[in-house]
C-alpha cells in the first residue's frame, strides 16, 4: 500500500470519530454524517490551528448545515444536462466526466454533495458508458475528468480512463479537476506524473481556498505536476469565515503563483442545501477582485464567476471600471479610483443584443435615478463625478 492510501485509512471517517475527537453529541454527529459523509485525512487535519479556523470550517461539519431547509440539492440543475450517469454535458464543446464518488476530504460546502461520496450515483461501472457517450459526440473536444476527486482512484484505474479518452480522436484536451494537491499532496507521486505525461495535452485545475493550505508538501506536489508539463490552475470558492477577505485572498493568490499554480476562477458560493452559512454577499467578491487587480501581478487575477442558478452556466462579474459615457468619451476609473477618459472610436450604429435592448427599455428609468443621485449627492466632488456619468 502506498503512503497516501495508508493515510486515507487513518482518516476521521465516522460519526464516532466526531463524538470522540470533536465533542459532538451522538445524534447530531450521526445526522451530519448521513447528510454528507465526513472524511478528513490526517494531512488535512494537521493543518487546523484552532477550532473554527479557516481549515476547520471547510472540513468539520456544523449542526447549522441541518437547518438549511429551503435550499436545493442540485441548484445548478446538473442532472438535467446528464445524458448518462457519469456525464454532465452543458456547454457545446466540453463535458464533465465523473469517474469516482470519493474524495480524500469532504468539503462541507461541496456543491455536488447530492452525488459525492455516494457510490450508487457515481461509480466506476458508469465509466464505460461515459466513454461511449463522449466517443459518439464529436463536438466534445475538452473533457473535464472530475468526481469526487479523480485522483482518488488507483494509478491503474486512472490510466484506463485516460487511455480510453485518448482513443477518441476528437478529444483534444483532457482536464483533471482535483483537490489532491491541496488536501492530500502525498498522492502526487513520480509514478502518477509518469502516467499523466503519456496523455498530454493534460491540464489540471486544483482547489486551494486559503493561504494555510499552501504548505511545503503542497508546493512539492504542484511543482511535480508542473515539471511533468501540466499547466496547473486553481478554482477557489468564496466562503464566509474562510476567505471572504481581500487580504487573505491576496496572500493566497500570491502564494499560488509561487507554487506555479495559475489562479483561474473564484466561485460565488452556490445555493446548495446545507451550505447557506458559507454564502457571502456578491459585493464581497467584487471588493476582493477590486483589491487584486492592479495591486498584484495580473497573473494572480482569476475570474470571479457566479454559476447561474438553474443551469445557466458560469457568468463572470467585474467591479465597475466603466463609469459611463460622455458623448464619444468613455469614462473609466483605475485601480486607485482615479478617473480617466478615453476617446472611443465612433461607430456608425451600435447594435445592441435584442435581449439587452428589451431589458434596457423596460428599465429606462435608471437614467432618472442617476439624475436623482446627482441632485442628492452631498459633497461637490461626488456631484461632479455623477455629472460626468450622467451627461
Ligand atoms: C465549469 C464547467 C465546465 C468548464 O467550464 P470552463 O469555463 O471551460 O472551465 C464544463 N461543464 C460544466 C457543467 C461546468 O460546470
Ligand atoms: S473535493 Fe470537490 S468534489 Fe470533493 S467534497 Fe470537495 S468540493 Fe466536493
Amino acid at each position: 500500500m502506498e503512503l497516501w492510501q495508508e493515510m486515507l485509512r487513518q482518516s476521521v471517517d465516522s460519526s464516532k470519530d466526531l463524538v470522540e475527537r470533536f465533542g459532538f453529541d451522538t445524534a447530531t454527529a450521526e445526522k451530519l454524517n448521513s447528510f454528507f459523509h465526513i472524511r478528513i485525512n490526517p494531512y488535512y487535519l494537521s493543518l487546523i490551528r484552532y477550532p473554527g479556523d479557516p481549515i476547520w470550517r471547510q472540513c468539520i461539519p456544523d449542526s447549522i448545515e441541518l437547518k438549511d431547509d429551503n435550499a436545493q440539492e442540485d441548484p445548478l440543475n446538473e442532472d438535467a444536462d446528464s445524458p448518462v450517469p457519469s456525464i454532465t454535458h452543458r456547454y457545446p464543446d466540453r463535458a464533465l466526466f465523473l469517474i469516482t464518488s470519493q474524495c480524500s476530504m469532504y468539503c462541507r460546502f461541496c456543491t455536488r454533495k447530492r452525488k459525492v461520496s455516494d457510490s450508487t450515483k457515481i461509480n466506476a461501472k458508469y465509466i464505460q458508458r461515459g466513454l461511449e457517450y463522449i466517443g459518439s459526440h464529436s463536438e466534445i473536444r475538452d473533457v473535464i475528468v472530475s468526481g469526487g476527486d479523480p485522483l482518488m482512484v488507483t494509478d491503474y484505474a486512472l490510466e484506463k480512463v485516460l487511455a480510453g479518452l485518448r482513443e477518441i480522436p476528437h478529444v483534444e484536451i483532457i482536464r483533471i479537476g482535483t483537490k489532491i494537491p491541496c488536501v492530500l499532496p502525498q498522492r502526487v507521486t513520480p509514478k502518477l506524473c509518469r502516467i499523466l505525461k503519456k496523455y498530454h495535452p493534460i491540464y489540471i485545475n486544483t482547489h486551494f481556498n486559503h493561504p494555510w493550505e499552501c504548505t511545503p508538501e503542497a508546493e512539492r506536489a504542484c511543482n511535480m505536476l508542473a515539471d511533468a508539463g501540466i499547466p496547473v490552475g486553481n478554482q477557489s470558492v468564496l466562503l464566509k469565515g474562510v476567505n471572504d477577505n481581500a487580504e487573505v485572498m491576496l496572500q493566497l493568490h500570491r502564494k499560488m503563483l509561487k507554487m506555479r499554480v495559475r489562479p483561474y476562477y473564484i466561485y460565488q458560493a452556490d445555493l446548495t442545501k446545507g451550505t447557506n452559512h458559507f454564502r457571502t454577499p456578491v459585493r464581497v467578491g467584487l471588493d476582493i477582485m477590486d483589491k487584486l487587480r492592479g495591486h498584484t501581478s495580473g497573473l494572480a487575477i482569476p475570474y470571479y464567476v457566479i454559476d447561474a442558478p438553474g443551469g445557466g452556466g458560469k457568468i463572470p462579474l467585474l467591479p465597475q471600471y466603466v463609469l459611463g459615457r460622455n458623448g464619444k468619451e468613455i469614462i473609466l476609473r483605475n485601480y486607485k479610483y482615479e478617473i480617466y477618459t478615453y476617446p472611443d472610436v465612433e461607430e456608425a450604429a451600435v447594435k445592441q443584443h435584442p435581449v439587452e435592448r428589451r431589458y434596457m427599455r423596460k428599465h429606462q428609468n435608471s437614467r432618472r435615478k442617476y439624475v436623482a443621485a446627482r441632485n442628492s449627492a452631498d459633497d461637490s466632488e461626488e456631484k461632479v463625478l455623477v455629472e460626468q456619468v450622467v451627461k
